[in-house]
């Protein structure tokens, strides 16, 4: 095992009910594995580091997803399971500890380490759990060790992020009394996040934390009293998780678009009994200019027509706010898989006869979208460039993930990610 560091003007519309009918598939898939959460989590939290136990296919999968950080201290690597590793001619434990104790010695600014499971390490059963908890008798409190699955084993992946949050539920601290406070689920870039804290703060909501933290000493509170309020709609097993240790979940539609995130911000400022004008007043700006910048697009997409290939949990609330903010025809929405939980607050916004559809048979639903022919295709990196050389327009999901669209104030750039395709396609096509 060696380690190798990584240099609303809202439509009017009839809307569905939650009973929608869902086609359910369940078939070949075409889907990233778990480990691609690090991307994004790693810049989110800059004291963690993510060690990746896995095999060379891993280490380029993330290298060439996450890029080479040039200016920075890298924060996440993978140590390599050589053919000594899989074969079980060397005790892969041994070796792990071994490349930690590298790792740390060289680097104390971690605080916390994530050791992150692999299709190759839940294949030779390596128990990373055990590992890591001998591992945190060792270096906590300098450094806190975790452990979560990244593997593509029947994983969509934006399932790492929930992977992720949800082995830190168990440490974060308990909330020390009743008072109501809100909690935001799911990673946001600062920008936006700075933008929801001076919203919440206008609307007289607080306390707020954001889960995940910068930082791993600035783990939230939770416990009776705590407000969830969902940002990223994939996080299934992170708020069960909360909800077991006695939170509370305010089911809402997600801040994607001027009506998604009024919705969303609603939910909150209605425990805090922030209603009526008080709330308008506050949101007032954000939405005029919100507004503003997304008009010019919707001039663009009104009428024209969407497909959506399941593969990033977000599908469900942009096919919501392409449709009832852009004025986009749905011709399919697909999803990897449906929380009821999580989704039915969106889901009842989707206009009636919406084809919904859960899961994966991909030739099938490759046939459905020919046959549609949309203006846009929203779909996996696999699948993109198949559709584009036969004359489609795609957009790839996994850009919608990495790039900062929450809020009213990434209203315009999320709906500007569809727009300029279709135009370029148009324009080709004249
Ligand atoms: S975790 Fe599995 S699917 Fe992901 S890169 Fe490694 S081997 Fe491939």
């Amino acid at each position: 095992m060696a380690l190798k560091p990584c240099t609303a003007t809202t439509k009017e519309a009839k809307v569905a009910s939650p009973n929608l009918p869902v086609l359910k598939e369940r078939g070949q898939r075409e889907v990233f594995c778990g480990l691609t959460g690090i991307v994004w989590l790693h810049r989110k939290m800059q004291d963690a580091f993510f060690l990746v136990v896995g095999s060379r296919t891993c280490a380029h999968l993330i290298q060439s997803a996450a890029g080479v950080m040039i200016f920075a201290e890298p924060r996440f690597g993978t140590a390599i399971l050589g053919d000594r590793d899989l074969a079980g001619l060397a005790d892969a434990n041994d070796e792990l500890e071994r490349v930690v104790a590298q790792l740390l010695g060289r680097r104390p600014d971690i605080k916390t380490l994530f050791l992150v499971g692999s299709c190759p390490s839940e294949v030779i059963k390596l128990d990373l759990a055990t590992a890591a908890e001998k591992l945190n008798r060792e270096y906590f409190p300098q450094t806190r060790i975790l452990n979560y699955s990244g593997s593509g084993i029947e994983t969509t992946f934006t399932q790492g992020e929930d992977a992720c949050l949800g082995s830190m539920v168990p440490v974060l601290p308990e909330k020390e009394t009743d008072e109501p406070a809100l909690m935001v689920v799911g990673s946001l870039a600062d920008v936006v996040e700075d933008q929801f804290q001076r919203l919440f703060d206008r609307l007289g909501v607080g306390p707020v934390s954001f889960f995940p933290p910068r930082r791993a000493a600035e783990l939230p509170e939770v416990g009776k009293g705590t407000k969830l309020l969902v940002a990223q709609p994939f996080l299934s097993e992170t708020v069960r998780s909360l909800l077991h240790r006695g939170a509370e979940l305010l089911p809402a539609p997600y801040p994607f678009g001027i009506e998604g995130t009024t919705a969303w911000l609603r939910a909150a400022a209605d425990v805090w009994g922030i209603g009526g004008q008080a709330f308008e007043e506050a949101i007032a700006p954000a939405v005029s200019r919100a507004e503003t910048g997304l008009a010019r697009y919707r001039e663009t997409l009104n009428g024209r027509k969407a497909f959506f290939f399941p593969d990033s949990q977000l599908e469900i609330p942009l096919a919501r706010f392409l449709s009832r903010e852009c004025g986009m025809e749905l011709t399919e929405v697909g999803t990897p898989y449906i929380d009821r939980m999580l989704m039915d607050a969106e889901i009842a916004l989707l206009p009636e006869g919406t084809a919904l559809a859960e899961g994966q048979d991909v030739e099938r639903q490759l046939d459905r979208c020919r046959e549609a022919h949309p203006d846009i295709t929203v779909c996996g990196l696999g699948l993109a460039n198949p559709l584009e050389a036969e004359g489609m327009s795609t957009k790839w999901s996994i850009e919608l993930v990495f790039s900062p669209l929450h809020g009213y104030d990434q209203a315009a750039d999320l709906a500007e990610l569809f727009a300029r395709p279709t135009e370029r396609r148009r324009r080709l096509s004249v």
